[in-house]
């Protein structure tokens, strides 16, 4: 769990993520104070549902190139660079004289063109596209709530994350209420699932825990 300088999300990033969720969920069928304790407890998150926003970031990303040209210079591995040379049949050699990149002291490279040399009509090496690039906007979103950046309202899809873990919470609360008992076998069932989650991939993780929150919002 992400603790570090709680405090509750509030303001107008908090207002925009509350109004999505709302227009997502039947309102009929909610407690208006479980959506708005919901909304504002995502001061803190819980390592699933951080593992939940990285995944869904991949497949909601509308590619607004926002973070190209706001979230640059980039600093990237090596190796990652040579995969995008590769990606792009070019030699290391070319392609780090092309996107002027920089030696870091940890041993990174630093392109040093702003914005990214990589942004055109859309990132051109999107497939291949380096790990600081992929974990855009959750770090910003979980650096904001540390207090250490600012929330990143002008990434397209900050709120719909932030929005899904409402839905997620406020419907939590409310089977929590309605069916106490029925939550305590999800809750052994959690305990269990935590098990198995222990022993796949990052990428078995990711997905398993995309499919298994796309199938809980059919459900409501
Ligand atoms: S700013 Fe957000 S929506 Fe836009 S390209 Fe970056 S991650 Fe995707
Ligand atoms: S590599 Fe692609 S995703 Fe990353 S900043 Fe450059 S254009 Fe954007």
């Amino acid at each position: 769990m992400q603790t570090e300088g709680f405090k509750p999300f509030s303001g107008p990033d908090a207002f925009r993520v509350l109004s999505k969720a709302k227009a997502r969920l039947n309102l009929d069928k909610m407690e208006m104070e479980d959506i708005l304790n919901a909304v504002s407890s995502l001061g803190v998150l819980m390592e699933t549902e951080i593992a939940l926003i990285y995944a869904l970031q991949d497949q909601i990303c509308t590619r607004c190139g926002w973070c190209c040209t706001e979230n640059t210079p980039l600093n990237a591995p090596k190796d990652e660079l040579k995969r995008i040379a590769a990606f792009k049949k070019s030699s290391y050699k070319k392609l780090k004289k092309r996107i002027r990149a920089r030696p870091n002291r940890d041993g990174t490279m630093r392109l040093t063109r702003h914005p990214c040399p990589f942004h055109g009509d859309g990132c051109s090496v999107y497939s291949v596209r380096p790990g600081v690039c992929r974990s855009v906007p959750t770090n910003m979103i979980l650096a904001s709530l540390a207090g250490n950046g600012s929330y990143p309202a002008k990434c397209e899809i900050s709120d719909d994350l932030m929005a899904e873990l409402v839905i997620k919470r406020a419907l939590e609360e409310k089977m929590a209420r309605e069916t106490p008992d029925l939550m305590k076998e999800i809750a052994d069932k959690k305990r269990e699932e935590m098990g198995r989650l222990s022993q796949m991939t990052q990428a078995q993780r990711f997905q398993h825990l995309v499919s298994r929150h796309k199938a809980r919002l059919k459900q409501v």
